[in-house]
């Protein structure tokens, strides 16, 4: 298997937990006999630093010509004087435009061994494994017209879809349902605005395509409290961007930590893969950056661009495992005297070495 990753590992933490990351992919190209090419790229306050340029042309032509960019975290507070359109977040919002992904993949799992790091009760969180799959182009965020008539004292936004941005996104929800727990949980408002009413309608026109999935639908202020209350409930979860962008994150708090959050933006020329966590720069240069929430993007490489579903769930139970041992990074340290304390790449290390061991044992048991 041959794959070309552009790495922008970015500012803050971003260089050190996408180190991890990387040696994880390395480790996987290297036991599996794949062929991983790597380009590095500057990105955020690196490149402005460097070149005047929150994204150089060089990173965005390195980005184009890659099969998946990992992009590990911008944003450095000594660029804060400067105008939005020139600070290092612009480099990040003008990579995701050109790359053109459409479909924004997030994760939400609650671990076992980090119950106690959810403030939500361990029989609640028990078993989750959600996927949200937000729709990243269109709705709110993007509709015409929007304005704020300061004089006036009035603002607009305006949300709006087409039946086929709805398709697209809606397919790959499907698409991965199908390769999961066979259920598509569809959120919108279609009680009240029309744009949902054409979301609910086209979704559940595309289902028929899949007869294995099973679809529901959730108004999106009941499905914010069924998340809290059984989000085991839950397997893809599709929704439109505004409301996705709230519940994943509203989710993510059953994992627990923000350094532990992976996500995936597909469907455009290049997929994008980045941990969910910002450049930290709290903690920039501590050794105290959780890098799994890195690790588990290069899963999701692995699962989204490369097409190794068994080396993604290699990784993701290599962390299952780290976790069930005891280690952790400052942000997940509770519960009790079991845990052992760990730096960046001390957990990147111990991930490897698990990684090692569970391909060595598929690998022995495929010569047998
Ligand atoms: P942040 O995600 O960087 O940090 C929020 C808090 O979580 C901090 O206390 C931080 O120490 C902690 N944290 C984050 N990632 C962690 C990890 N892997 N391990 C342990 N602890 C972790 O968000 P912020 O502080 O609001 O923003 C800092 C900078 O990052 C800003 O410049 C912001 O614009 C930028 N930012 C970038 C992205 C991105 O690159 N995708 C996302 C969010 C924020």
């Amino acid at each position: 298997m041959r794959l070309k990753v552009a790495v922008l590992a970015g500012d803050g933490i971003g260089p050190e937990v996408t180190r991890e990351a990387l040696s994880i992919l390395r480790a996987v190209a290297e036991l599996g006999g794949h062929d991983f090419t790597f380009v590095e790229g500057l990105i955020g306050g690196v490149a402005i630093t460097a070149t005047g340029s929150p994204l150089p042309t060089a990173t965005l032509d390195a980005a184009l010509d890659s099969d998946a960019v990992l992009l590990g975290a911008v944003g450095d507070n000594k660029f804060n004087s400067l105008t939005p359109d020139k600070r290092p977040e612009a480099g990040l919002l003008q990579i995701r435009q050109a790359l053109g992904g459409f479909a924004n993949l997030r994760p939400s799992i609650a671990y076992p061994a980090l119950s106690a790091s959810s403030p939500l009760r361990p029989e609640v969180t028990k078993d989750t494994d959600i996927l949200f799959v937000r729709e990243l182009l269109g709705g709110l965020y993007f509709g015409a017209p929007r304005w704020w008539n300061k004089e006036t004292n009035e603002a607009i936004n305006t949300m709006r879809y087409t039946r086929d941005e709805v398709v697209r996104v809606a397919r790959i929800a499907f698409e991965l349902a199908s390769k999961r727990r066979k259920k598509v949980t569809s959120v919108d408002k279609a009680n009240v605005l029309e744009v949902s009413q054409l979301w609910r309608a086209t979704v559940t026109e595309i289902a028929k395509d899949y007869p294995d999935v099973t679809l529901e639908h959730q108004l999106v202020d009941s499905m914010a409290m069924h998340i809290m209350n059984i989000p085991r409930n839950f397997d893809v979860v599709l929704t439109e961007n505004l409301f996705g962008d709230i519940l994943s994150d509203e989710a993510g708090v059953i994992t627990g930590s923000l350094g532990m959050l992976p996500s995936a933006t597909i469907g455009g020329a290049v997929n994008l893969y980045e941990p969910v966590h910002g450049s930290a720069p709290d903690i920039a240069g501590t050794g105290k950056a959780n890098p799994l929430g890195a690790i588990l993007t290069a899963a999701m490489v692995l699962r989204h661009s490369a097409g190794l579903e068994q080396d993604a769930r290699a990784v993701e139970q290599a962390v299952h495992k780290v976790l069930e041992a005891g280690y952790r990074t400052a942000d997940i340290a509770r519960g009790g005297d079991s845990v052992q304390m760990v730096s960046t790449q001390q957990m990147g290390k111990h991930v490897h070495q698990a990684l090692a061991e569970s391909i060595d044992r598929r690998q022995s048991l495929h010569a047998v």
